[in-house]
């Protein structure tokens, strides 16, 4: 799709500018009137005069340490906040079992083909940690099964149903510190042969349907989905011989950037397109991210055309420019030292997020983060060092994940204050919620009672903090529909208004 889009763009000899990261969006007012980047190789601050900007810019997925977006998508939804555009539904996320390296979801045939789920500790001793969970291990293999088509984690689907599969990982990874791997080599529980008519009807119907009643995870995932095992090879691992690791991983955001209609922020000329937005909400409906960004870059476009922000006049941008690359250059100054730890503070700062603020949420573990998060983000001039112009743009990357995930972090907060209830793909600790039979008090929660379904969550920056407020959900607007005027307002501006 992007390499279409690409061809397209150069038959329309739309420039490209590759290889800057864009740091400040520059504004007169309440409106856009620049961007400020910094070219990754030279470290050198490079701007743009213009009058709209469309950010897509992915979603924040660079504040996780277990996520399961490609490496360099790490998103830059401070750049908006810091603009003074504000966020909406930053507490809803998917959270799903995926590997880690190389990084793919484990969806479908890799879990329908029962494989062994094995955590191992710091001495290297290994557990199928499901086994002390499930008494019927048949219950087990079930819910594994079941786990290959109900995916992402849901939290509707822990009390009955696969979603405790994802809770029974994230235990090892995060509160008992394992690692977790899937293995195809052998059948799970060392049992010699599985007795398939012992899973739940629906497991055993599909495998019999598919001819899979028979031997290893891997012999039935090639008999199944042969380019499933391909594709891991591809990617260097051989899953017929090799355990693959994984975590409960972030894998999309479905809050982000605050837009109207036409996919504009509150700040004039800047829009938002893509997973940079926050236009899906509590769940998202399978491959509705890809339309929505094409949506919503087209919208952006079709409004800019009709009603594009003004352009300001050279001087006036200088001015403001010349602000602007005084304040990155003291900065920029401050961190240039003799050592390099921009690396071990981002992942620093990610492990906080995949531990405290990820699927599973308690309130005074995210309070701890954000104190920790806020303070990190006081100290950066001090701490962080950059010895090297090339990485400079680097210590960027690190500022959005502290600032981007305090925004998110305080977003969290509000919601256990406000509302508590867990929905969607998290679950908020609640003393005195319902419990999973077997699981630790971490997993008490309170099931959503659909209250706050007419009401969005919003996140922006006040005074050096992220606050929020709730706004009832808008109406779908409804569009003219009398012929005559419809044509006459195509006429005089496409009806784009
Ligand atoms: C494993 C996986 C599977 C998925 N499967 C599906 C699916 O089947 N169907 C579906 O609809 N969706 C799917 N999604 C979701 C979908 O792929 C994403 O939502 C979508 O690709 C986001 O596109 P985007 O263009 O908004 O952002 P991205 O594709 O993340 O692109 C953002 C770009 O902006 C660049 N960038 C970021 N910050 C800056 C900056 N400051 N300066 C300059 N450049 C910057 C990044 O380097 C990147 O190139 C999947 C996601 C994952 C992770």
């Amino acid at each position: 799709m992007t390499e279409a889009l690409q061809k397209n763009a150069a038959k329309l000899g739309i420039d490209v500018f590759s290889g800057f990261l864009a740091i400040e969006i520059l504004k007169t007012k309440n409106a856009v009137c620049g961007l400020l980047c910094i070219e990754k190789k030279s470290g050198e601050l490079v701007s743009f005069k213009c009058s709209d900007i469309i950010m897509a810019t992915g979603g924040p997925a660079g504040i996780y340490a277990d996520r399961v977006y490609p490496e360099c998508h790490t998103g830059t939804t401070s750049l908006a906040l810091l603009a003074g555009a504000k966020a909406q539904n930053l507490t809803e996320w998917q959270y799903c079992l995926a590997s880690v390296a190389p990084r793919w979801n484990v969806s479908g045939t890799y879990m329908q083909v029962l494989p062994r789920f094995v955590s191992v500790d710091e001495n290297g001793t290994e557990y199928e940690f499901l086994s002390e969970y499930f008494d019927n291990l048949y219950e087990a293999l079930s819910m594994v099964f079941l786990k290959g088509y109900q995916w992402p984690f849901d939290s509707k689907k822990v009390l009955e149903g696969s979603s405790v599969i994802d809770l029974l990982v994230y235990r090892e990874c995060v509160l008992r510190k394992r690692r977790v791997f899937l293995d195809f080599t052998k059948n799970p529980f060392n049992m010699d042969k599985i007795e398939y008519e012992k899973l739940s009807a629906e497991a055993y119907d599909y495998l019999k349907k598919a001819q899979a009643l028979f031997g290893t995870p891997i012999e039935r995932l090639i008999k199944m989905n042969e380019p499933a095992v391909e594709l891991y090879r591809s990617k260097g691992l051989d899953i017929t011989k090799d355990y693959l690791e994984i975590a409960l991983c972030a894998q999309h955001n479905n809050g982000g950037i605050a837009v109207d209609m036409w996919w504009q922020t509150c700040v004039k000329g800047l829009f938002a397109a893509g997973e940079c937005a926050g236009t899906h909400g509590v769940t998202r409906p399978g491959g509705s991210a890809l339309n929505a960004g094409q949506v919503g870059s087209l919208r952006a476009a079709q409004y800019i055309s009709q009603n594009g922000n003004t352009l300001i006049s050279d001087d006036t941008f200088e001015d403001i420019l010349s602000k602007a690359e005084k304040a990155h250059k003291e900065q920029l100054e401050k961190i240039s030292k003799a050592y390099d730890n921009i690396d071990e503070l981002i992942s620093k700062a990610q492990r906080r997020m995949s531990d405290n603020a990820a699927a599973i949420r308690n309130k005074a573990n995210m309070e701890k983060a954000l104190k920790e998060t806020l303070t990190d983000i006081a100290d950066l001039s001090k701490t962080a060092g950059v010895s090297d112009k090339s990485k400079l743009y680097t210590y960027y990357k690190l500022k959005d994940i502290l600032i981007t995930g305090s925004a998110v972090l305080a977003a969290l907060i509000d919601y256990a204050d406000t509302v508590g209830d867990t929905r969607g793909s998290s679950l908020y600790f609640d003393k005195i919620g319902k419990l999973r039979q077997g699981l630790e008090e971490i997993f008490r929660f309170t099931e959503e009672n659909g209250a706050t379904r007419s009401k969005v969550q919003e996140t922006y920056l006040s005074e050096g903090d992220f606050k929020c407020i709730w706004r009832n959900v808008r109406p779908i607007p409804s569009a003219e529909d009398f012929f005559e005027n419809v044509w006459r307002s195509y006429r005089e501006n496409r009806n784009i208004y």
